[in-house]
C-alpha cells in the first residue's frame, strides 16, 4: 500500500509542513533569485528546513521544486537543468525522511508553469503537459512517494499537470488556490473543485486549497469543497499564515502567530480536512503549535462563518460557509420524516 494511504487508515489527520520560499528567505535567498537552484548549490540549507518541519510533527515533507519546470527555470537561465534540480530537490527531502525514526512522506512539489494555457495564453497544452513530466520525471528518480500540485487556478493546466505525473507513474494530490473573491483566477470556486472532469477522471489522493488571502477564506475554502466532494475524499488545507505585510527590509512577512496556525489548523480538521499544513511564512515553530494542538484538542463542530470570524478573522465571501450549510440542511431530512439508515 502506498505510505501515504496506509498513513491515512492509521490517523485522523496528518500534518503537511509549512512554507519552503519564505524560509529560505530567512536562510539568505534575496527577492529574485532562484531558490530550486539551491537544491545543488546548498543542499544542507534545503534539508535543514526539512529537518525542521520534521522535527515539529510534519507527517509530509513537500520538495523545494514548486517552479522547478524549464518554463519557471528558464527565466534565471536554468531552463536546461529542471531533471538535475528536481532529482536532486526529491533525493534531499528522501534522505531526511529516510532517516526520520517514523513515517514522513514526501511529496514532490509541482507549481504552474508560470503562463496562461491556449485559448487564453500562448502557451499549448503539449508543451504544458512535457514541462510538467518533465519534471516529474526528475521528481520519481529522486524518490519522491508522490507527486503534489499545488497553486493551481486553471483547470487547463491542472489538467496538464495531471496527465503528465500519470505519465511518470506518480500518485498525486492537488490543490487550487481560491484568492480572488473566493474563486481561483480563472473564476474556478472551491464547490468546483470535486467535480472538475481531470479529478474526476484520475483519481487523486488528494483535493484541497493552498496558499490565498488567510486561513479564515482559506477555511470557507475548505468548506466549499466538502459540500461537494464524495464522502471518502481526502481534503487538503494549508494556508498561508495570516496576511502578507510589507516589512521595513521591503520583504513580505506574513502576520500570522502559532497561536493563530493552531486555531486554524483544528478548525481545518473540525471542516473536514484530513491533511493539514502551512503555506507562505509558515515556520517550524507554527508547526509545532499546530501539531500540538490538533493532538490536544478535541474535535468540535463544523465551524460557520461566525466561528471563522471569531477565531481567524474577518471573510471577504463566504460562499463556501453557504454552500456548506445549504448542502447540511440538503443531507439533513426535516424533523419527523428521518430517512431509515441501512441495518
Ligand atoms: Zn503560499
Amino acid at each position: 500500500m502506498h505510505p501515504l494511504e496506509a498513513l491515512l487508515i492509521e490517523r485522523e489527520w496528518l500534518l503537511a509542513d509549512g512554507a519552503m520560499g519564505t524560509n529560505l528567505f530567512d536562510l539568505g535567498l534575496t527577492g529574485g533569485a532562484c531558490g530550486e537552484r539551491w537544491n545543488v548549490d546548498h543542499p544542507a540549507k534545503i534539508a535543514s528546513v526539512h529537518q525542521g518541519m520534521a522535527a515539529a510533527g510534519a507527517d509530509i515533507i513537500l520538495t523545494n521544486t514548486f517552479g522547478a519546470n524549464r518554463y519557471r527555470l528558464a527565466l534565471h537561465g536554468l531552463g536546461h537543468r529542471v531533471l538535475e534540480i528536481n532529482e536532486s530537490g526529491a533525493g534531499i527531502a528522501r534522505r531526511v525522511s529516510d532517516a526520520a525514526s517514523r513515517t514522513v512522506v514526501v511529496a514532490g512539489s509541482m507549481g504552474p508553469t508560470g503562463d496562461v494555457l491556449a485559448p487564453l495564453g500562448e502557451r499549448t497544452r503539449t508543451e504544458a503537459i512535457e514541462a510538467f513530466a518533465e519534471q516529474a520525471e526528475g521528481l520519481r528518480r529522486g524518490g519522491v512517494d508522490v507527486a503534489w500540485i499545488e497553486t493551481m487556478y486553471a483547470e487547463n493546466e491542472l489538467e496538464a499537470a495531471i496527465l503528465a505525473v500519470g505519465e511518470v507513474g506518480l500518485p498525486f494530490l492537488a490543490t487550487m488556490t481560491f484568492d480572488t473573491g473566493g474563486r481561483t483566477m480563472m473564476g474556478i470556486r472551491p464547490r468546483d473543485l470535486p467535480n472538475l472532469a481531470p479529478c474526476k477522471a484520475h483519481r487523486p489522493l488528494g483535493i484541497g486549497a493552498n496558499c490565498g488571502v488567510g486561513p479564515a477564506q482559506l477555511l470557507d475554502s475548505i468548506l466549499g469543497i466538502r459540500a461537494t466532494a464524495e464522502r471518502e475524499t481526502i481534503i487538503v488545507a494549508k494556508s498561508n499564515c495570516g496576511l502578507p505585510r510589507m516589512g521595513p527590509d521591503m520583504q513580505v512577512r506574513y502576520d500570522g502567530t502559532p497561536e493563530l496556525m493552531a486555531a486554524y489548523a483544528c478548525m481545518a480538521r473540525d471542516a473536514g480536512a484530513r491533511i493539514i499544513g502551512g503555506c507562505c511564512g509558515t515556520t517550524a515553530s507554527h508547526l509545532g503549535a499546530m501539531r500540538d494542538a490538533l493532538e490536544r484538542r478535541p474535535r468540535a463542530a463544523v465551524p460557520d462563518h461566525a466561528a471563522i470570524e471569531a477565531r481567524l478573522g474577518p471573510l471577504t465571501v463566504t460562499a463556501g460557509t453557504e454552500a456548506a450549510v445549504a448542502h447540511a440542511k440538503e443531507d439533513t431530512p426535516p424533523p419527523g420524516r428521518r430517512r431509515r439508515r441501512p441495518a
